[in-house]
């Protein structure tokens, strides 16, 4: 009778498990701790790495890439010291396409046994593509697809703490676009935006390796050049001016038209050490370019260097 009880009280709880596992749309594991496949229970099959019969047997090390695998073993060790792990993500290829998942694995122990892992793999390629949207909104600008003012702030930040804890040269050109207002009086606001897009690319394809461009207002942008002197940068900006006079644009009834820009260029130094005084700087420099015709390159040292330079009788070079 007692055992008949028991065996009654083990049967409900096999339902409860099989019943729990049915509802599950996670995929679930049952791992050795040397990462071979001993259990698959799958809602959707087409979200293995392989198929059931090929997994079961057969190692993690043989069915995912290393990568993956390596991560996975990662959970397993976890889990192993402190009975639960969670949080292991993986990037794999499966029969319903490239899916990211999530794992959260458990100890089992059983008298007599060798211990297992149960992992629970969850796929989350839909919150990963959403979260990998939001930033690119929150660091990019949708017109240019170059760095917005936000995430530009937040590298200059760090660059001019680099330069300033390490002592090494950072120099940043301040570019305005001449009169684009009239580009989109002539030719409409489209084929300014189109302008922009154009100038965007030019400038991201003149980076260096460490260099960076953000878009800093409306036709005003901002390129970081970490390394880099007043000297190096004014060379830079030069160039830089000359194939914006080589860029064409196509307007209204297919007129041609090109651009100019004005650049103001500036350099990290003790007294323009903060990133707004750098700033301050440039703009000073690029309204200088301005008011010297537009279409050419200025460069400024910061106030209190203009002064101590003038006082040793020395100029500063334009
Ligand atoms: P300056 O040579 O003195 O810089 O003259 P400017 O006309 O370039 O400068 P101003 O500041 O007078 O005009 C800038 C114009 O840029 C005004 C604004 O409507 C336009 N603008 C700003 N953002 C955008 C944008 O995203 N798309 C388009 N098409 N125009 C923009
Ligand atoms: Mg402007
Ligand atoms: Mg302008």
């Amino acid at each position: 009778m007692e055992t008949k009880k028991l065996l009654e009280s083990l049967q409900k709880t096999v339902n409860t498990q099989n019943a729990i596992l049915c509802a599950m749309p996670d995929l679930v594991f049952e791992l050795s701790l040397e990462g071979e496949y001993l259990n698959v229970w799958a809602q959707n099959d087409k979200e293995l790495a392989a198929n059931k019969a090929h997994l079961l047997g057969n190692n993690l090390v043989d069915v995912l890439p290393k990568e993956a695998a390596d991560e996975i073993f990662l959970a397993i060790e976890k889990a192993s010291q402190n009975k639960t792990s969670f949080g292991h993500q993986i990037h794999i290829q499966t029969p319903e396409g490239l899916l990211w998942f999530e794992h959260s694995a458990s100890l089992k122990e059983s008298e007599g046994e060798e211990p297992t892992v149960i992992m629970i793999s969850r796929n989350i390629t839909q919150r990963k593509e959403l979260e990998e949207k939001l930033l690119q909104l929150s660091q990019y600008d949708p017109l240019t697809n170059l760095y917005n003012r936000r995430t530009l702030e937040e590298f200059l930040a760090k660059d001019i703490y680099r330069a300033s804890h390490y002592n090494t040269p950072f120099s940043l050109c301040l570019i305005d676009v001449d009169f684009f207002k009239r580009i989109n009086d002539t030719h409409g606001h489209s084929v300014g935006d189109e302008v922009l897009k154009k100038f965007s690319r030019l400038l991201q394809g003149s980076l260096r390796k460490y260099d960076y461009v953000g878009r800093y207002g409306g036709e005003e942008f901002i390129l970081a050049l970490p390394q880099t002197t007043l000297a190096e940068a004014k060379e830079f900006a030069e160039n830089l001016c000359d194939e914006i006079r080589d860029l064409h644009f196509q307007g209204k009834h297919h007129a041609e038209f090109r651009i100019t820009a004005s650049i103001g260029v500036a350099e990290f130094d003790q007294h323009s050490n903060t990133l707004e005084k750098l700033v301050q700087t440039a703009d000073s420099a690029m309204y200088l370019a301005k008011s010297s015709g537009r279409n050419c390159v200025k460069v400024r040292r910061s106030q209190n260097m203009e002064a101590y330079f003038q006082s040793l009788g020395c100029q500063i070079a334009q």
